[in-house]
């Protein structure tokens, strides 16, 4: 373990060092934000309470929050337990009624003794024409006038917690935080006018308005910066290392290239054809490569990866491919058996699924270098396998593997060539938080002689003849998908909506024609109805997202997308990529609820309008309205504290540019900033990359 800073102790404190803090607080914490103090620190304020407006009974207003300075008059206790107590008060200017329900009589007496004054907030409310505040927010002695008269933060909170709690808790760790030393260049916090990290965080727990709230308030956009900064700076450390290992140029015979495409009975296209060559040419240096080959859904990238394994396997090494479903796995081991059938190559599949004896009979046969290229699943690999001489590792759709990642798996190898494959053209900016800067091939081209996809925005209210459409396909015996939104795996509601669908749809088909598929469906049975829709036993697959990726079934060719309105656009776009991957023209229908929010509205339209790929994830990231879009954990970018994308995006490049002149000037952070960077790190508990620089 790499050893904190001692300044940074305090933030990592347990949040039951603070008072007020009971084991009872403590797991509520635990359980809603983390257990440390950083982790309440990164839980910034949503709203505001503004207190600091008094005036007299008779001219505060009903419905607004008003701080009062009141003489308590008398005390009524209730003639039944349903009954409020109640406290009556008054100024200068009329009376007014404290209101309690269910209260704690002995308590109310000690704090609003009887001809006293004393100081009360809480929102105005009339009953029976008298004014009065029910429980009120604050009630304190003349003295404290000035601690209850302020703007009080408002956090979002989980059930158990109070304002009162959390601010009381966050007063306490703000006081203390540590000065740090800065870690950013003087000129960049001159230019953006930011204040210190402490400060930053000082502020923006105490808004003064709701201009402060906002995430480009320079406070938090500081604070984002950092985050993306330690982002960056321990990408950049994770891709040096890999680039630093040892690896000879793999100088291979491309003669086989010709036999392969000969096998898949298509000629690639100009873009397949210049990712090979990028790629193949970078296996070549001797450095290692890790590169990103993007390429829309159906752009060809499982070809592409093919014909880069086989050169590294004729130049006498090893390589793999990993994927996210047993499912694709199963997929891409066919269908590289049958483009290699003439090759003598020797072609693995190791999966969950797979039997104990074959996977040790596996496991040796990669120790000994008999295999040469393994298909397999991502947990697979996290697994001890040990190859004789892995040089070429292809990580295929998954963005949540990203070069963090794939450090941990340097150990399989010391000559370890890696290409990300990625479906979801994510732009340049976005990509740089999760793959950092690497190389990039892109696939630009689709294959000529591929389908049409005509895609339909159709009312939900047309249902029927939906209904009609589907039945009809059917009948001529093609394949349809029908998907339902599902906002997350754990909610029964709405796997609840897809039985639903399923059962209204097997009234209209046979039965035995129909799959159900969702995130409450056991795998295997998954990957077994899977199986029959490709096969063509199934005809009509309903499901949720869990369909949702790479899997290709090139004679589906109809598929129909239940509230369209509550999908992003990169989603909707994989989505629809599921059809007209082999020759048939194919129909993509989003059914939608009205009314259509605005942006809802664009993203059905931009669907209609263009099938390319990168245009729609431009266009995505214009349009990402926050908490309208379902999915976007799938999305593939790492989870920020602070980082919000749509707000900082423009801190992103900033980032980039910044951790260039760090990797430049002093790449093992051991100048006196690189130290102050190193904190940095370690607040955003970066220690990996701590760890690569020290063994560096
Ligand atoms: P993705 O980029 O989404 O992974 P795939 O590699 O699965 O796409 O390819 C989609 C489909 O297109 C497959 O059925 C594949 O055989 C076919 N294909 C790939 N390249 C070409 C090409 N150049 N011409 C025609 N069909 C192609
Ligand atoms: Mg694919």
């Amino acid at each position: 373990m790499i050893q904190r800073p001692e300044k940074l102790f305090f933030l990592f404190k347990s949040v039951n060092s603070l008072n007020g803090v009971g084991p009872r607080i403590g797991n509520l914490l635990k359980k809603f934000l983390g257990d440390r103090l950083i982790d309440i620190l990164f839980h910034l304020p949503v709203n505001i309470i503004d207190r600091t407006y008094s005036s007299n009974i008779s001219l505060a207003e009903p419905g607004k929050i008003i701080t009062l300075e009141l003489t308590v008059g008398s005390h009524i206790i209730p003639k039944n337990k349903r009954l409020p107590y109640r406290v009556n008060c008054f100024d200068q200017s009329g009376k007014i009624d404290l209101v309690f329900f269910k209260s704690n009589q002995k308590y109310l007496k000690q704090i609003l003794p009887c001809n006293k004054k004393c100081i009360v907030s809480g929102k105005i409310e009339t009953y029976n024409g008298n004014k009065q505040i029910t429980h009120p927010d604050r009630i304190g002695s003349i003295d404290q006038l000035n601690e209850i008269k302020t703007i009080e933060p408002v956090y979002p909170l989980s059930a158990g917690l109070t304002q009162k709690i959390l601010n009381k808790l966050v007063k306490q760790i703000t006081k203390n935080i540590p000065d740090l030393n800065e870690w950013h260049r003087e000129e960049i916090i001159i230019k953006n006018s930011w204040t210190s990290w402490k400060e930053s965080l000082q502020i923006s727990h105490n808004p003064k308005n709701y201009l402060e709230l906002k995430n480009n308030f320079f406070t938090r956009e500081r604070l984002a910066f950092d985050e993306l900064f330690a982002n960056q700076i321990a990408l950049s450390i994770y891709r040096k290392k890999i680039k630093e290992s040892v690896s000879q140029g793999i100088i291979g015979d491309k003669s086989f290239i010709k036999k392969v495409i000969d096998n898949t009975g298509f000629k690639l296209t100009n873009s397949q054809f210049s990712a090979i060559n990028e790629i193949i040419s970078d296996l070549s240096s001797s450095s290692p490569m890790i590169r990103l080959l993007q390429g829309d859904v159906g752009s060809g990238k499982t070809i592409v990866s093919l014909i880069s394994m086989l050169y590294v396997i004729y130049a006498g090494y090893q390589t793999a491919i990993m994927v996210p479903t047993s499912l694709l796995a199963n997929q891409h081991f066919k269908n590289f058996l049958k483009l290699t059938h003439n090759l003598k190559i020797n072609i693995s599949l190791l999966t969950r699924l797979t039997n104990e004896k074959e996977k040790k009979k596996i496991h040796n046969n990669l120790k000994n270098g008999t295999i040469d290229l393994l298909v397999g699943t991502h947990s697979v690999f996290q697994k001890n396998i040990t190859f004789k001489n892995l040089a070429f590792i292809v990580i295929d759709e998954q963005h949540r593997f990203g070069v963090k990642q794939r450090m941990a798996l340097s150990n399989k190898s010391i000559n370890l060539n890696t290409l990300f494959m990625t479906a979801t053209p994510i732009p340049r900016t976005l990509s740089l938080t999760n793959y950092g800067n690497m190389e990039v091939s892109k696939i630009t081209e689709k294959p000529i002689n591929k389908a049409k996809i005509k895609t339909f925005a159709i009312p939900l209210s047309k249902l029927q003849s939906i209904y009609e459409r589907v039945k009809y396909n059917i009948d001529i015996d093609l394949k349809a998908f029908w998907i339902c939104p599902l906002i997350d795996e754990s909610e029964t509601l709405d796997i609840s909506n897809v039985k639903k669908r399923y059962e209204e749809l097997s009234k209209l088909l046979p039965k035995k024609n129909i799959g159900l598929i969702h995130g409450k469906v056991p795998q295997d049975d998954r990957d077994k109805t899977m199986k029959e829709f490709l096969d063509g036993d199934i005809n009509l697959l309903v499901g949720t997202t869990v369909i949702e990726v790479g899997i290709d079934i090139p004679d589906a060719n109809l598929i129909i997308i239940e509230h369209a309105e509550r999908f992003g656009l990169a989603q909707l776009h994989q989505l629809r990529g599921r059809v007209g991957r082999g020759t048939k023209d194919s129909n993509c229908i989003l059914l939608y609820d009205q009314p259509l929010t605005q942006n809802a509205h664009q993203r059905i339209d931009a669907m209609r309008k263009t099938e390319d790929g990168f245009e729609i994830a431009e266009k995505d990231l214009i349009l990402r309205g926050p908490g309208e879009i379902l999915g976007t954990r799938q999305s593939g970018l790492p989870d920020f504290k602070i980082v919000n994308l749509e707000d900082h995006m423009h801190l992103i490049e900033l980032a980039n540019k910044e951790t260039n002149i760090v990797d430049k000037s002093d790449p093992l952070l051991k100048s006196i900033r690189g130290e102050h960077i190193r904190n940095l790190l370690h607040i955003f508990e970066k220690e990996d990359a701590i760890r690569y620089i020290l063994s560096g």
